[in-house]
């Protein structure tokens, strides 16, 4: 329905529904990059998954012994982070879009609790934090995105025409990444999953940089106990009365 619109009033100017930047944040596995490429497919506008970036560097840590003694040789990381290509490309025949490492999909091997550890670790680290915040607004340029993550609306776009902050219990959030995980074939255990969903939700809340914060302007979203097809309702009554408030 809204694809066929073919504007949108945002602020004082008429901004296009291609040209919609909407930011979408929250904690980890709470649903955000379904809803968000719900969203993206609704508006036809490009999804973006941040953390699939952080999660391609946590890949290059993990292949190129950037780890001792379970720590990340920060130093050496960051002397190396021009080495890493990261590019997103659109899938046509699975019609979605994949991270791609210096020339490889990497996209079936990014989703795993091992990857996912490190890389709220690699995000917490400053200099990786701008070079993926760069990225992230270039692959924007010019083009109307949905894009996910921690630091979207405060960050990446604190202009964005609609940020939205989305909740969800955290045994919720367990049960539902375990289950895409089995669903993927990835080993997993509830109570591993679990916990590294508590674990990065305490590191990406607590780390110096760019902590996971909701921006004063977003609107908040408790998904917990909603269904996509409910939660797109919901997005389509907050987009008409965006459009009520701005014109
Ligand atoms: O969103 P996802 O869980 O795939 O992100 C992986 C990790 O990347 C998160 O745990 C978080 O630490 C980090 N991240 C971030 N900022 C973003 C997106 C992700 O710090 N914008």
């Amino acid at each position: 329905m809204f694809r066929k619109l073919a504007s949108l009033h945002f602020g004082k100017q008429m901004k296009k529904t291609e040209d919609l930047v909407i930011a979408i944040d929250g904690h980890s596995s709470g649903g955000k990059s379904t809803f968000a490429k719900a969203i993206a497919e609704k508006l036809g506008l490009t999804y973006v998954d941040s953390g699939a970036m952080y999660r391609a560097v946590a890949l290059y840590v993990l292949e190129n012994e950037l780890i001792i003694d379970d720590r990340i040789r920060k130093e050496e990381l960051v002397k190396q982070l021009g080495r890493i290509e990261i590019k997103i490309g659109f899938n046509d025949q699975k019609k979605i879009y994949e991270t791609w490492l210096n020339g490889r999909n990497i996209e079936d091997v990014i989703r795993g609790v091992e990857v996912s550890k490190w890389a709220s670790t690699v995000s917490a680290i400053p200099e990786v934090r701008t070079a993926m915040v760069n990225l992230q607004r270039k692959i924007s340029e010019n083009r109307g995105v949905v894009m996910d993550g921690r630091d979207i609306g405060t960050v990446v776009f604190p202009r964005a025409d609609i940020k939205i902050f989305l909740t969800a219990n955290p045994d919720i959030r367990a049960q539902r990444r375990y289950d895409e995980m089995i669903e993927k074939g990835l080993p997993a255990s509830y109570e591993e999953v679990l916990e590294n969903i508590m674990l990065r939700d305490h590191q990406d809340s607590t780390r110096e940089a760019s902590p996971l914060t909701r921006a004063d302007d977003a609107v908040d979203l408790d998904n917990s106990e909603m269904t996509v097809e409910k939660q797109m309702e919901w997005f389509e009554r907050l987009l008409e009365s965006k459009k009520q408030e701005n014109l």
